[in-house]
């Protein structure tokens, strides 16, 4: 009789940031009050409001094959579980991640286990991981994770998987969240309407990853998961889209459809919402309490520069007064360091959080991911601070390393004048100002500011520390 086949889908944590908030300088561990402080603030933040599951690996895990069950891991929470009858790990690899994630899988094989990997690294970068790997998983693989368990069953894997285009995502894939340890996470009522974006933004790669058109999937299947999630978290929603508002007619009308299960929702969108009544309207109507709106830079220069211009400077401030206005929070995410900010960005960042009552002030150093147009044109002007040809080297953090010099801000300069913003911006009187100010989720508001007044030190300090070993 064959037996059934054992298969553990892994997600790596990220070397800091919100998964660990921790100095990328290791410190010995010495017990010390700081020490035990830091660690508990580290957990909390996990624990708290920002550990939500790893909707990909729950989207894979719902797939089933007969003669396999598959498990979840999140090394976020637990160490790898090392026996010796998994048929078959895989891996999910993030750029950001990549090198542990090779460890993880060079170990594993080295034990004789087979590993796949997949995810972003994997596609943007599939000949950095053929020698980590036993098979490679290219793009969504939603349809292609069922061949290869199929395969696995039959004993039949193959070295490479790869679809000729993205998933139809109209077709029904309910996800299950069998797998999940439910008081790890924030929520675990993770929602996905659709993937792709039609826009071009420089610094992102959701449109070299997902692709230019949108894809959605049928409102009818949605509102089916909302009801079947309801029936045993009752927690708040988290719609993952990075522009939720996207397709204006389709978001209406999922929301208002929304409405009657009188949920709690967080989410992603433009600020072009705050133009749109009828749809802002209809988020308020179906509980949307906070959402995450990419401002990125309020330097008209900058946004021409890297091609941000959907929604233009100018409308941003009126727009962001009527989302709030209507009682949704919202979280405004800037980057600083654009290629046409200079030392005086700071003060127009901050004189546009005053005057829009921002409740929560994201500010981003740019990040060239590899993979992306703003990390090749870097590289082409020579300002890359990594090896271009190493796209492991540059790490995900929180703000905690430069990777690159800003085009018209001396490096020294533009952490000093970061420090002094964010300093400017995250404090513990600040943030019960914002809590209590928030239209609505003001707990929420009140902890992701306190968390970032911390998280904000941490990167200060880290930059500090790169600076004077390398440039000092
Ligand atoms: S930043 Fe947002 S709008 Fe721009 S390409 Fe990425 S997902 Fe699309």
């Amino acid at each position: 009789m064959n037996q059934t086949k054992k298969v553990l889908l892994v997600f790596l944590p990220s070397e800091s940031g919100v998964d660990g908030a921790r100095s990328l300088y290791d410190e010995p561990e010495t017990g010390s009050i700081r020490q035990r402080f830091n660690h508990s603030v580290r957990t909390l933040i996990k624990q708290s409001q920002f550990a939500i599951p790893p909707l990909a690996l729950m989207i894979l895990g719902s797939i089933e094959v007969p003669g396999v069950e598959q498990q979840l891991c999140d090394m976020r929470f637990e160490e790898f579980p090392y026996r010796n009858d998994w048929d078959l790990v895989g891996i999910s690899v993030q750029t950001g991640m990549a090198r542990k994630a090779f460890e993880l899988a060079d170990k594993l094989r080295r034990q004789g286990i087979p590993v796949a990997l997949g995810g972003a690294h994997v596609s943007l970068f599939p000949d950095s991981c053929r020698s980590h790997a036993d098979l490679l998983v290219h793009g969504e693989a939603d349809d292609m994770w069922k061949t290869v368990l199929e395969d696995l069953r039959a004993g039949s894997l193959k070295t490479d998987y790869r679809a000729d285009g993205f998933p139809d995502l109209s077709l029904p894939r309910p996800v299950s969240k069998h797998m999940l340890q439910r008081n790890r996470y924030f929520t675990t009522n993770l929602i996905q309407t659709g993937r792709g974006c039609p826009y071009n933004c420089d610094f992102c790669n959701v449109h070299v990853l997902n692709g230019r058109s949108l894809r959605r999937r049928a409102i009818s299947d949605i509102v089916a998961e909302v009801g079947r999630f309801l029936q045993d978290d009752r927690r708040i929603f988290f719609f993952v889209d990075d522009s939720v508002n996207a397709d204006p007619s389709y978001a209406e009308e999922l929301f208002r459809r929304l409405i009657p299960y009188r949920i709690s929702w967080f989410g992603q969108a433009t600020t072009t919402l705050g133009q749109q009544p009828r749809l802002l309207e209809a988020f308020a109507k179906s509980g949307c309490r906070a959402l995450l709106v990419g401002i990125e830079s309020v330097e008209p220069a900058s946004r021409n520069a890297h091609r941000k211009n959907q929604n233009k400077a100018a409308e941003l401030a009126a727009a962001i007064r009527n989302i709030r206005n209507a009682g949704i929070s919202l979280y405004g995410s800037f980057i600083y360091g654009l290629d046409g900010d200079t030392l005086d960005t700071p003060a127009a960042i901050l004189d546009f959080v005053s005057q829009t009552k921002l409740d929560v002030p994201g500010i981003n150093i740019l990040r060239p991911t590899p993979g992306t147009g703003v990390f090749d044109r870097l590289r082409e002007e020579g300002r890359l601070l990594f090896d271009p040809d190493d796209p492991t080297a540059f790490r995900y953090t929180f703000g905690q390393e430069m990777l690159y010099r800003p085009k018209r801000i001396p490096l020294d300069a533009f952490v000093e004048s970061y420090s002094t913003l964010t300093r400017q911006l995250f404090s513990p009187a600040q943030s019960i100002r914002r809590g209590i100010g928030a239209p609505s989720a003001k707990t929420a508001v009140l902890f992701f500011n306190l968390f970032y007044t911390h998280l904000y030190g941490l990167s200060r300090n880290d930059l500090k520390k790169q600076i004077a070993s390398r440039f000092g």
